[in-house]
């Protein structure tokens, strides 16, 4: 879960949709956001996981 975020910002870099901004050092998903699961898959921790099982 998102606790474990560092904060690297890499999940911000590789969205596609710009869905994501880094808000007081956690991820934020704007509505943009279409679930293709890229962000997950980049950040280090696995601090973003699949939301919709
Ligand atoms: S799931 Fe895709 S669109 Fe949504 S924030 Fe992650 S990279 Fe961006
Ligand atoms: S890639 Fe992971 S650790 Fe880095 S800012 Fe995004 S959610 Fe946090």
């Amino acid at each position: 879960m998102v606790e474990r975020c560092l904060g690297c910002a890499a999940c911000a870099a590789v969205c596609p949709k710009d869905a994501l901004t880094i808000s007081g050092g956690k991820p934020e998903f704007g509505p943009e956001c279409d679930d293709c699961g890229i962000c997950a898959k980049v950040c280090p921790t696995g601090a973003i996981e699949d939301e919709g099982e």
